[in-house]
C-alpha cells in the first residue's frame, strides 16, 4: 500500500509533566492532519485520563498493537500556530523542561469562553492631541523608520515612555502587524488597558494569569483571530499567539516580575528577543532604572538606546539630601521629623519607604553597618544562630561570627530587624494628627486594601503613607512632596550579586515618585553608610558611574552579566535525602566538566543549602552552575539532568539565569 491509500492516523501529544512527548492513535474518523496540531485531547494515561496537546505527527509509524487511542479530541481549532509551538519548543530547550510544561505555562486551560467585563470608553481619543517633545519624536522616528532591532527607551516616570510605546504601537498596526505591550504585573494592566482601549478600541486584548480561564480562552481566540491585535499583559501575554508581531514592548524592564518563580523560570524579555529575532520584529524595553544585562548591552551597542531626559507634566527631579542614621535610635532621625512637619503643615503628602526585603538574618555592625561578605564571592554571608556560623550560600565557606565590628571596633554587632509594625507605632507617636496607611504585601493580602490605599492616598484622604517595595512601582501620587527612605542600607547585606543593584534601583525608583508634578519634590535618604557606592550614586543620580563600577565589580568576580548561571535547588521533607540528591548532582556536573576550575570552564558551585534553607516545610538545597560560555554549560548540564534520575521523595528546581538567589 502506498502513502496516500493510508491516511496516517498517528499524533504525538504532550502532557503537563516532565516527560517527552508520546505517540497516540486518532480516535475512528479522524485522520492527521496539520489543523490538529495544537489542539487538545483527553487521552488514556496510565490507568486513567489526562488532558494534553497534539504537537506534531511522528516520523516513524509506531507499533499499532502498543499504542492506545485518543479518547477525544478536544477543540475543533488548535490552540496556537507554528510561531507558538516553536517558541514552546525554545523554551523548553533554554529552560530545561518539558515541552508539555512549557506548553502548560503558554496557553489556555479552559473549554468555554466568556466575555471580560465591556470597557465603555467615552470617545475614542486621536493620537494628535499631543504634540511630541522632541526626543519623543525622535524616538518615534526611529523605532518605526529605522533598520535597527532592539532599543532601549530611558526616560524617568513621567517623561512620556508611555506616549512614545503607543505612537511606535499605532504605526506597526497600520503596517497590519501585531503588538504585544507588557508591564511587569497584573495590578498595572487594568490602567493601561483602559487607556489603551481609550486610544485603539477593541484591537485591544489583555492577557495574564488572573483572568479566569474561560476569559483568557476568549481573549486567546480572540487574539488568534486576528480580531485583536494588540495585547496587553503581564509576563505571560509574551506568549499571546499572535501570527506575525511587529512590535513588543516591556515597560519597566528590570522589574522581576518578568520572570516566573515556577517551572519553566523564563524571563520575559528573553521570551520576546528571542521570538522578535525569529519573525524580525522590533523589541523596546523601557525603565529609569536598567537592568544590568540591558545596561551592558546598551553599552556593547547591541540595544540602541532612546533617552527621555525631561518630565513632561510638570514635573521636575526632586533635591535629594542624604541623613547618617549613625547612633540614632529612633527610625526617623530629627532631620526627617522636622521634613515630614513642614510637609504636612503644607498640606502635602508624605511616604516613608522601607525596604522590607532586607534578609533578616545577615550579621551586621549596628554602628557603622558593616555587613559580612565572603571572601571568595562578595555576597552577603548569612548568620545561622544555633550553630553560631556565618555561611556564604553560594560557595559553602564558613567564618565564625566577629565580637568586635573590623571596620569601625563597636561592640554593638548582631542581628539586626527593622519591621513596618514597629515603625508605624513610631509615626503614630510623632505624628499624631496625621492620617496614616501602611501598604505592604502583609496588609496587600486582603484584597482590595492595596487599592483602597492608593485611591484614597491619590485623592488626598491620606497625608502619609508608610510602604515596602509597593509604593515604589507606578504610582503616580499628584500631591505627594516628600520621600523618605527609612533605611536605605537594608537590603544590601541580602546573599544575592544583584543586592547592591536592587538597592540602587530602589532607591531611584522611591525617589522617582516625588517630583512627579510639581517642581518641589524632596528625597530624604537615611543611611549608615552614606559612602556605599550604590546609595551615594543613587542619591546624586550618577546612573552611568554606578553602572560602569557596578559593572567592573561583576566581571572581576565572574557574574552575571558577564556569564551566565543556572542554579538547581533539590528540595524535599527529608534533609537527609536532600543534602545527598544535591551532593550527587554536583558530583555528576563536576565529571561533566572536568579540567581546573578556570572562567572558560563551567564552574560548579556547592552543593550548598539555600539561604532559605526552609520553605513550606521543605528543606532546600543548592548547586550553581556558572560560565562564560552558555551553550557548552547548558550542553552538558541537560545531559547530566537527564542522566542522574530524580531520587524518590526529592523535588528539582532547575533555574537558568537566575534572579531569585534566596
Ligand atoms: P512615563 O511613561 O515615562 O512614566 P507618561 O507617559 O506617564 O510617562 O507621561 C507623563 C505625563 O506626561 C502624562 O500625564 C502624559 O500625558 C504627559 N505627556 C506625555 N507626552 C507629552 C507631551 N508630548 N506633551 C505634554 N504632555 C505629555
Ligand atoms: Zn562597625
Ligand atoms: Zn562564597
Amino acid at each position: 500500500m502506498d502513502e496516500e491509500a493510508a491516511p496516517r492516523r498517528w499524533v504525538q501529544v504532550a502532557f503537563s509533566l516532565p516527560l517527552a512527548e508520546f505517540t497516540y492513535a486518532l480516535p475512528e474518523g479522524l485522520r492527521a492532519s496539520p489543523q490538529l496540531v495544537g489542539c487538545r485531547v483527553k487521552a488514556p494515561f496510565r490507568s486513567g485520563e489526562k488532558e494534553g496537546i497534539i504537537v506534531g505527527f511522528p516520523t516513524e509509524d509506531p507499533d499499532p498493537s502498543k499504542t492506545k487511542t485518543l479518547a477525544k479530541v478536544i477543540d475543533e481549532k488548535g490552540l496556537f500556530g507554528p510561531l507558538t509551538l516553536d517558541t514552546a519548543r525554545w523554551v523548553a530547550r533554554q529552560y530545561l523542561c518539558s515541552l508539555g510544561e512549557a506548553l502548560s505555562a503558554m496557553v489556555p486551560i479552559a473549554r468555554k469562553e466568556r466575555n471580560l467585563p465591556v470597557w465603555t470608553a467615552e470617545e475614542q481619543a486621536s493620537d494628535h492631541d499631543l504634540v511630541l517633545s522632541l526626543e519623543q519624536s525622535e524616538a518615534v522616528q526611529a523605532l518605526t523608520a529605522d533598520p535597527d532591532k532592539l532599543y532601549y527607551l530611558r526616560g524617568m516616570t513621567g517623561s512620556g515612555k508611555t506616549e512614545v510605546f503607543l505612537q511606535a504601537a499605532r504605526w506597526v498596526l497600520d503596517q497590519g502587524r501585531q503588538v504585544v505591550y507588557l508591564v511587569p504585573e497584573i495590578a498595572l494592566t487594568w490602567q493601561l488597558r483602559e487607556t489603551l482601549v481609550h486610544r485603539f478600541g477593541p484591537a485591544v486584548a489583555v492577557l495574564h494569569s488572573r483572568l479566569t480561564p474561560a476569559q483568557k480562552l476568549k481573549e486567546w481566540r480572540r487574539i488568534q483571530s486576528g480580531e485583536a491585535q494588540l495585547v496587553v499583559g503581564a509576563r505571560s501575554a509574551v506568549f499571546a499567539p499572535v501570527s506575525d508581531p511587529g512590535l513588543f514592548i516591556l515597560d519597566e524592564e528590570h522589574e522581576g516580575g518578568y520572570k516566573s518563580s515556577n517551572s519553566p523560570r523564563y524571563h520575559a524579555r528573553q521570551v520576546a528577543l528571542w521570538m522578535a529575532a525569529k519573525v524580525g520584529a522590533k523589541v523596546v524595553l523601557g525603565s529609569a532604572t536598567p537592568s544590568l544585562e540591558a545596561v551592558h548591552l546598551m553599552r556593547e551597542g547591541r540595544l540602541r538606546t532612546l533617552t527621555l531626559s525631561r518630565r513632561l507634566a510638570g514635573g521636575a527631579p526632586p533635591a535629594i539630601r542624604m541623613v547618617n542614621l549613625r547612633g540614632s535610635t529612633s527610625s526617623l532621625t530629627p532631620e526627617l521629623i522636622d521634613a515630614v512637619h513642614a510637609t504636612l503643615a503644607r498640606k502635602r503628602q508624605v511616604v516613608l519607604f522601607l525596604n522590607r526585603r532586607g534578609f533578616t538574618q545577615s550579621f551586621s555592625c549596628k554602628t557603622c553597618g558593616y555587613e559580612a561578605q565572603c571572601r571568595h564571592c562578595s555576597v552577603g554571608m548569612t548568620w545561622h544562630k544555633g550553630r553560631n556560623i556565618l555561611l556564604c550560600h553560594y560557595c559553602g565557606s564558613q567564618a565564625r561570627p566577629m565580637q568586635v565590628c573590623p571596620q569601625c571596633g563597636s561592640l554593638d554587632v548582631g542581628w539586626a530587624v527593622v519591621g513596618t509594625e514597629h515603625i508605624e507605632e513610631e509615626i503614630a507617636t510623632l505624628f499624631p494628627s496625621a492620617r496614616t496607611a501602611r501598604l505592604d504585601s502583609d496588609t496587600a493580602e486582603v484584597k482590595g486594601h492595596a487599592e483602597g490605599v492608593v485611591e484614597a492616598f491619590r485623592k488626598g484622604d491620606l497625608d502619609l503613607l508608610i510602604g515596602t517595595q509597593m509604593v515604589a512601582k507606578g504610582l503616580n501620587f499628584p500631591r505627594l512632596q516628600l520621600v523618605g527612605i527609612l533605611h536605605a542600607d537594608l537590603g544590601l547585606a541580602l546573599p544575592d550579586f544583584r543586592a547592591a543593584e536592587r538597592v540602587y534601583g530602589l532607591i531611584r525608583q522611591v525617589s522617582g515618585r516625588a517630583g512627579r508634578f510639581l517642581p518641589d519634590g524632596e528625597v530624604i535618604i537615611q543611611t549608615l553608610r552614606p559612602d556605599t557606592p550604590s546609595i551615594l550614586l543613587a542619591a546624586q543620580g550618577k546612573d552611568e558611574e554606578f553602572w560602569t563600577q557596578e559593572l567592573a565589580l561583576r566581571k572581576a568576580l565572574d557574574f552575571p552579566p558577564f556569564t551566565r548561571l543556572v542554579r538547581i535547588v533539590v528540595r524535599g521533607k527529608d534533609e537527609g535525602k536532600v543534602r545527598v540528591e544535591a551532593q550527587r548532582l554536583a558530583e555528576a556536573l563536576h565529571q561533566a566538566f572536568p579540567g581546573p576550575q578556570g572562567h572558560e570552564i563551567p564552574e560548579v558551585l556547592g552543593p550548598v543549602e539555600c539561604p532559605l534553607a526552609t520553605v513550606a516545610g521543605n528543606r532546600r538545597w543548592q548547586v550553581l552552575v556558572r560560565s562564560t560560555d552558555f551553550p557548552l554549560m547548558h550542553h552538558g548540564m541537560t545531559s547530566v539532568l537527564k542522566s542522574v534520575p530524580t531520587t524518590a521523595g526529592t523535588y528539582r528546581e532547575i533555574d537558568v539565569d537566575p534572579l531569585s538567589m534566596l
